[in-house]
């Protein structure tokens, strides 16, 4: 770190009391501080993020842009009433529009190639079969739209299909956002970690000694909040993530679900295949901020890959990496107004890419 005393012009440009401070440079924060900025153009706006850029898992995500799949339904039957999975698939399904009509589908690289979620425990499939008008007429009554879920077989398994699901580009879904917010004037500093805050004063303790001061702040921080504010439930959950190299004959183009969303798979490009997830295998383990890769975990996946989806032979992973996601005792997302000038939004668990630009929205509202 570099110890200099501040300049005369420095404290002019730096001193000084931001309108509002955003903690995290997530798909989460950056759409507050774009919203927050777009309502009030003139205020000074900052965000902070300890990475080089942001590093939780909106960069790092499989970017499926989807609202959720009969299995993933059925298990949420088992911790929340209806009404509020209902309300949670409404929000995603907005949430989708707002982000799709904000950044632009061709700068996210928005596609709808075919969504399922396939099975391979016949009694399982008959029990989601036996449900679908029920997930039917939730996604009518979130969204207006008819017929979503639908029986069917796909690659040889049993399957339902996902009308309206989609899936984009997540590193482009944050590039277009980071430039939109720098056209709008908002102020970014990365590598930075917020050690500290004062909520009453709105004071922000920097780890290169700073104190930041601000009339409005959002705290955006996902799976990283219980370091800065411990009484939050908030546990990290890591995800792992692999792309291939090019496979000749891929036949897995699609989106796709498997064991109530723990699985996820897709194809990527014209001829890349994504696979991740399996968290379940080792939950106690994965229940870390710590970025890496869990080999049992891995390992069964790459078993996944061969044995059940039969990818074609010789297929090699280009790249693999983790996430941390941040989850809530219910799934359901935080949004909490902890004063009139501070907002905590945080732990979006695996639905990120459909909530953060909304929640986001409606965290900058709340400060209005
Ligand atoms: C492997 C994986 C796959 C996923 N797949 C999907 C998917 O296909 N579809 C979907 O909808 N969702 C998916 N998700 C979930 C989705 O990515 C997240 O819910 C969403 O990105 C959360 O966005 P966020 O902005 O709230 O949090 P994050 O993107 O985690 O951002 C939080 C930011 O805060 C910063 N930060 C934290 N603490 C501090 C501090 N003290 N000081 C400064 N900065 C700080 C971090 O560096 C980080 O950049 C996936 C997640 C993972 C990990």
């Amino acid at each position: 770190m570099i110890q200099a005393e501040r300049s005369y012009w420095e404290s002019e440009l730096y001193d000084q009391k931001y309108d509002l401070i955003v903690i995290g440079a997530g798909l989460t924060g950056q759409s507050a501080a774009h919203f927050y900025k777009q309502n009030h153009p003139e205020a000074q706006v900052l965000v902070i993020d300890r990475g080089f850029f942001p590093i939780g898992a909106s960069t790092r995500n499989a970017g499926f842009a989807c609202f959720g799949s009969p299995t993933e339904h059925m298990a949420d039957l088992k911790i929340e009433k209806e009404s509020k999975i209902i309300d949670r698939i409404q929000r995603r399904f907005n949430g989708l529009q707002l982000l799709r009509t904000t950044l632009g589908d061709e700068n996210i690289e928005y596609c709808e190639p075919g969504a399922y979620e396939i099975f391979t425990d016949e009694g399982i499939y008959a029990k989601a079969v036996e449900q679908l008008p029920v997930f039917n007429r939730w996604l009518y009554e979130a969204a207006g739209v008819e017929g979503v879920y639908q029986a069917t077989t796909h690659n040889g398994f049993k399957a339902v299909s996902i009308k309206h699901e989609g899936c984009l580009h997540p590193g482009k879904m944050m590039r277009t956002l980071y430039h939109k917010n720098l056209e709008l004037g908002v102020e970014f500093r990365w590598q930075i970690n917020v050690q500290m805050i004062d909520q009453e004063q709105k004071i922000l303790w920097l780890d290169n000694g700073i104190e930041l001061y601000a009339a409005k702040l959002v705290v955006a921080t996902n799976s990283f909040t219980s370091k800065l504010m411990p009484e939050v439930d908030i546990k990290p959950g890591r995800g792992f993530v692999f792309v291939t190299k090019p496979i000749k004959d891929l036949e897995w183009k699609g989106t796709y679900h498997f064991d109530a969303g723990y699985y996820y798979f897709r194809g990527v490009g014209e001829d890349r295949f994504l696979l991740g997830g399996a968290r379940s295998l080792d939950i106690d383990v994965e229940t870390t901020m710590q970025f890496g890769t869990n080999a049992k975990i891995k390992y069964h996946l790459l078993e996944f890959a061969n044995n059940v989806l039969k990818l074609p032979k010789c297929w090699e992973i280009d790249r693999e990496w983790s996430g941390i996601m941040g989850f809530t005792p219910t799934k359901s997302p935080i949004m909490n107004a902890l004063s009139k000038d501070v907002v905590l939004v945080a732990g979006l668990s695996g639905m990120g890419v459909a909530l953060g630009m909304q929640l986001g929205k409606e965290a900058a509202s709340e400060l209005d």
